[in-house]
């Protein structure tokens, strides 16, 4: 979870006595896990996980052990996860430094003593002139120092090993502090990482940039016909039809519940309006079978909103224009796509119309 240090011990009391009566008044099971949640909820702070209850609230939804689970894992686990992954690498990596400076250190102390050996032997030959003791002693100097040489190269190569397997473990503790657990597309967190960079990107460099906003149609009719796992189902179908349509250098992420957002860099709105077309259509022509019995069930489909960013738009300004249009594609009938109005006040739309869609590095 996020730090609350910054919170005053009276509000903290507050919102976890007002987090403790909704989930009475929901009967959400109060455990650990559920309270973490529902604390965050009424803290506010993360609008995602605000907006995604707000909808199943209204959508009366019960807050079941399942859907709490869900809610922990999207919004509140894997906000932490890396940082406790990142926690405890950081605990491993320096255990293997401590040990890798021991090591040395030892090396070193080995390497004084086996200098001084060195200089005795001189001393030895030229106050004897025993050449055969001096060469005896030398060989058994140069063995030691050959095993201790061999000896502290395994070490290093044993920390080496197991610095590899850190450097992995962190990459992939990284990836799923990215990455959505239902559709395994971005989650939120990465996709407002992605977008102000595009957005940055494509200020400085005049090219455009385009996003288009999806959201299952009827789903909430969908969920109770054939109920919420086949939904889960089609929510991870519609986002691998999204990932499959996009270029690798463009983004697929869940924006929250079943709507999903896709952004193109260097995409103008027409280049952006075919690829969200022809997602739409393979989406509505695609059979969707049930996992377990084999049963097809009825057409799913989608609805659009896409919009070209306007230099110096805010992100929610972008959002929010998507979101305008998606909301009409939807008083359209459904399963179409809309185009955002522009900006009032900018009429930059067709301006950008001459770019290509192209992935620059
Ligand atoms: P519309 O065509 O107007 O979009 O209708 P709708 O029923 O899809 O719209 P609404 O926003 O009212 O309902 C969205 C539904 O999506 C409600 C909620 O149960 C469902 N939903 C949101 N997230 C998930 C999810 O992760 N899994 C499943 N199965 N359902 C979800
Ligand atoms: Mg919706
Ligand atoms: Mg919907």
């Amino acid at each position: 979870m996020e730090h609350l240090d910054d919170l005053e011990p009276e509000h903290v009391a507050s919102i976890s006595a007002n987090a403790l009566q909704l989930m009475g008044q929901l009967d959400v099971p109060i455990i650990p896990t559920n309270f973490t949640v529902w604390f965050a909820y009424v803290l506010g702070r993360s609008a995602a996980l605000r907006k995604m209850i707000n909808i199943l609230r209204s959508n009366k939804r019960h807050f079941d052990k399942a859907l709490n689970r869900e809610l922990y894992g999207t919004f509140v686990k894997s906000q932490s996860s890396f940082g406790d992954a990142a926690e405890t690498i950081s605990e491993e990596l320096d255990a293997i430094l401590a040990n890798v400076r021991s090591d040395l250190s030892g090396a070193i102390a080995d390497n004084a003593a086996h200098s001084e050996e060195l200089t005795e032997v001189g001393r030895t030959l030229r106050s004897t002139g025993d050449t055969q003791l001096a060469l005896k002693r030398l060989g058994e100097e140069l063995a030691k120092a050959t095993q201790r040489a061999s000896g502290l190269e395994a070490k290093l190569v044993d920390a080496s090993k197991e610095l590899d397997g850190l450097r992995k473990s962190l990459e992939e503790a990284e990836a799923r502090s990215r990455t959505d657990a239902l559709t395994g597309l971005a989650n939120r967190r990465a996709m407002e990482i992605f977008l102000r960079a595009a957005q940055l990107k494509a200020m400085e460099q005049g090219d455009p940039l385009s996003v288009f906003l999806v959201d299952v149609d009827h789903f909430k009719r969908f969920n109770d016909k054939y109920g919420h796992q086949l939904g889960d189902q089609v929510l991870r179908i519609v986002a691998k039809y999204l990932q499959e349509g996009i270029r690798d250098c463009d983004l697929a992420a869940r924006y929250g519940g079943e709507e999903l957002l896709c952004i193109l860099p260097g995409a103008t709105i027409e280049s952006c309006q075919q690829v969200a077309e022809r997602i739409r259509t393979r989406i509505a022509s695609a059979k969707v079978t049930r996992r377990t019995t084999g049963e097809e069930v009825g057409q799913v489909t989608i609805s659009i909103g896409v919009a070209l960013f306007d230099p110096g738009e805010s992100f929610d300004g972008l959002i929010e224009r998507c979101d305008r249009a998606l909301y009409q594609a939807k008083q359209s009938g459904r399963n179409c796509t809309i185009i955002a109005e522009a900006r009032l006040g900018s009429g930059c739309q067709t301006d950008r119309t001459r770019h290509p869609r192209a992935c620059d590095p």
